[in-house]
């Protein structure tokens, strides 16, 4: 089922197309991601999703085409801005949210799925910005949403908090909530996304899944490895898959398309090479928003 539907949205701000004609769908039970750049409309077109921004024109159906009132039900959003007043405690805050719905969560348990259940009496000013943003999205959660939109999750988190909330996130949707995942981090993308809108300047540049999106670059993968002794580079060269073989300080960097590893590893094994210290390169999204768009989405 299609969860949220947009169609050709546009929001001018003082005669700039902020948001340039996006279109894209996102399905029930996946995690997709609006990635691109700071400044690219990301803010925007999400919150003319939640119905939080009114858009210039195009349409967006959330859930089917609810009422406004019915898609604030079934829609949990968390958004940058969304900052709480420093004292106001964290089960003050949950109790707060929980009563604008009619079946809200049970906060007790929301506040141990995101890991705050010793510090619900701590004011939400003396939190570290790893609890902030947990609590950020059990607030998201509170109405037990279908759908959460959650922006910029992970910004000025440490790597470790960083990891935390990814998991958070996996554990949500495991319980079908579809969720939709602003974003400007790469790894964030990769890591929890099943599907991606590229946004750059107010426009999707391309939808697909992570691997989709790298491989539709087609840019080389590299393979090297330490050969266990020496051997004929013509075993190699032989394979289809394979458009070069460079030897350096007793490596071995082998270059070709499509899936390169399990050809190259079975043509030494078959010579009796061992390759050790067996590293593959392979593009990443960051590779594939350059290739497309000719800028770097800087973290
Ligand atoms: P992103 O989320 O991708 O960083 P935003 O949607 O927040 O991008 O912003 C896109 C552009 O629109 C930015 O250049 C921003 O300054 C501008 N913008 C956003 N909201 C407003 C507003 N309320 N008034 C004027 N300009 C805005």
């Amino acid at each position: 089922m299609k969860v949220i539907e947009v169609s050709d949205l546009r929001k001018e701000y003082r005669g700039r197309n902020v948001v340039d004609g996006v279109s894209f769908t996102v399905e029930e039970g996946e995690i997709f991601g609006v990635l691109g750049p700071n400044g690219a409309g990301k803010t925007t077109t999400v919150e003319c999703v939640a119905g939080l921004r009114v858009p210039d024109s195009g349409t967006v159906r959330v859930l089917g085409g609810l009422g406004p009132a019915e898609v604030r039900r079934n829609l949990g959003v968390q958004l940058q801005s969304s900052a709480l007043p420093a004292k106001i405690k964290v089960w003050e805050a949950l109790d707060l949210y929980a009563s604008f719905y009619p079946a809200p969560a049970d906060t007790g348990a929301l506040l141990e799925r995101v890991g705050l259940s010793a510090r619900r009496d701590a004011y939400y000013g003396r939190l570290s910005g790893g609890q902030q943003q947990r609590l950020s999205i059990a607030l998201a959660l509170v109405g037990r949403p279908r759908v959460a939109i959650l922006d910029e999750l992970t910004t000025g988190l440490d790597p470790q908090a960083r990891r935390d909330t990814w998991e958070l996130i996996e554990q949500v949707r495991a319980d079908g909530v579809t969720i939709v995942l602003v974003t400007h981090f790469m790894e964030e993308a990769e890591r929890l996304c099943d599907r991606l809108a590229l946004i750059d300047s107010g426009r999707v540049v391309a939808l697909d899944s992570p691997e989709g999106l790298v491989s539709r670059i087609g840019s080389p993968q590299r393979v090297r490895f330490r050969p266990s002794h020496p051997f004929d580079d013509a075993i190699l060269r032989a394979l289809p898959e394979v458009t070069g073989v460079r030897h350096e300080n007793g490596r071995v960097e082998v270059s070709g398309t499509g899936d390169l590893l399990p050809p190259v590893v079975s043509a030494l094994t078959a010579a009796g090479v061992i390759p050790a210290d067996l590293r593959i390169e392979q593009a990443t999204l960051d590779d594939a928003f350059l290739a497309l768009t000719g800028k770097k989405i800087s973290a």
